[in-house]
């Protein structure tokens, strides 16, 4: 290790252990501390059983920038799903996705009745579009909602409820579409380009593989930060540590004496697993309910995506819904059997998740390493800086690291 400066990440979800992966690349160790007693934040999976619960339903896109640099899917074994996904609308079922990925979808959306010959071909065109645009070409868009930009593309009101708003809802966890322009271009063209993936311990083991890269005495769990000021950082049982640099990769508000309190808005979904008979779709792939009333946003089944998982159906509901587990569970129950018609059992576990994603007016793709520098000491990641995104959250984690090489070699930024 090249040199002699304290330095402290706070925070062991995946943009505090990108910050100190890459000090470590470049020769420098930093100790991360976790209020916590386990790394990933808000990637955390329970395992039962053998069984294998997240809290919330998410995934991690193959394609995203971050992927390559600082995870291996390989040992991650992951799954990856379908191109596509089941839409269940007023009854119906049927099956749309990206033949160009999978042709097996080319037909069944051909013929779906969910938006009409000219939607399907606009959502292709869209694609091929997206697929040439340069990320950073995304970024600079002018934002606007979702909603508005899926409209002034010309698709029909009948695809963006049948299909854009269920999907878009459970990605952006909102249902009006309120969310960035840039955001969805973003996503469309990562699911353009790669497949949704789930790694096969479960999403938490994506930062479990990236914490495999740092010393034993690089990791402090159960060290809560109470305050950050100049070189000392406050533990919350009152001791103190030096530190020449210090990379918040939390809510900074919460630490940093003067900044405003934490006043990030955060977008909540609640997931809940339900035992079921039901043998799955034979292929790992995600179910929509369109009917807009409906609690269920998305469902899948865990023994598609985990061969020798018991049969078991995780569904997410998305924003607030007022109910007690009990009201929720027989509340999904009997939508289940109303939309999809799927008889589950009893709930296994219910999962609220009330902090999922930061509900920002205005994302970026990531911070460059510039500007993630708060003061003289301290530097900031997170995906809160950007985007609510695996992605934006490693990258930001990586420029903040790079921030602090930089001040240390060259004693200025870059
Ligand atoms: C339900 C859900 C669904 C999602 N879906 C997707 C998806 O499909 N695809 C996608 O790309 N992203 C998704 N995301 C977003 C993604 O999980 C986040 O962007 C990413 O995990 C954020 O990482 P982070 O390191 O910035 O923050 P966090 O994971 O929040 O990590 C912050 C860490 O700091 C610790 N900490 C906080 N305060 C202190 C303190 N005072 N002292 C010490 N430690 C502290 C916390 O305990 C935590 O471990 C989803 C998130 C959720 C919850």
């Amino acid at each position: 290790m090249k040199n002699e400066k304290t330095i402290h990440i706070i925070g062991a979800g995946v943009s505090g252990l990108a910050a100190a992966i890459t000090l470590n690349r470049a020769g420098y160790k930093a100790t991360v501390l976790e209020s916590s007693d386990q790394v990933g934040g808000r990637l955390k999976t329970d395992h039962v059983d053998g069984q294998i619960f997240d809290h919330g339903f998410q995934v991690l896109l193959e394609s995203y920038p971050a992927v390559d640099e600082f995870l291996s899917l390989q040992q991650l074994d992951v799954t990856r799903f379908s191109p596509g996904s089941y839409i269940f609308n007023e009854g119906k079922k049927s099956k749309l996705g990206d033949a160009s990925r999978d042709r097996s979808f080319l037909m069944p959306t051909v013929l779906s009745g969910v938006g009409s010959l000219k939607d399907k071909w606009k959502v292709f065109s869209l694609s091929r579009k997206l697929k040439q645009k340069s990320l950073q070409d995304i970024f600079a868009a002018p934002e606007t909602t979702t909603q508005k930009y899926l409209e002034d593309y010309g698709f029909s009101t009948k695809i963006i409820e049948q299909f854009f708003r269920p999907f878009y809802a459970g990605i952006f966890l909102e249902s009006e579409l309120s969310t960035s322009s840039r955001m969805f271009e973003f996503i469309f063209k990562m699911f353009a380009v790669g497949a949704a993936t789930l790694p096969k311990g479960g999403i938490q083991s994506v930062a479990q593989q990236m914490s495999e890269g740092l010393s034993d005495d690089q990791l402090r769990l159960n060290a809560q930060v109470q305050e950050v000021v100049g070189e000392t950082i406050t533990l919350q049982d009152d001791s103190t540590l030096q530190s020449d640099f210090t990379i918040i990769a939390a809510a900074a508000g919460n630490i940093v004496p003067n900044l405003p309190k934490d006043d990030i808005k955060w977008k909540k979904t609640t997931n809940v697993y339900f035992k079921t008979d039901h043998d799955g779709f034979g292929e790992p792939i995600i179910g929509l309910v369109a009917n807009k009333q409906s609690l269920i946003n998305n469902f899948h089944f865990m023994h598609d995506v985990y061969s020798g998982h018991e049969k078991v159906l995780s569904v997410t509901v998305v924003g607030d819904h007022g109910l007690d587990d009990d009201q929720l569970a027989s509340r999904l129950r009997e939508e289940l059997k109303k939309e999809v018609d799927i008889k589950v059992g009893e709930p296994l576990k219910v999962y609220h998740v009330n902090k999922a994603l930061p509900d920002l007016e205005s994302v970026n793709y990531s911070m460059p390493a510039t500007e993630t520098q708060l003061t003289e000491n301290i530097y900031l990641a997170g995906d809160i800086l950007s985007n609510g995104s695996l992605n934006a959250a490693i990258l930001n984690g990586k420029a903040a690291a790079q921030a602090v090489i930089s001040k240390i070699e060259d004693g200025v930024l870059m």
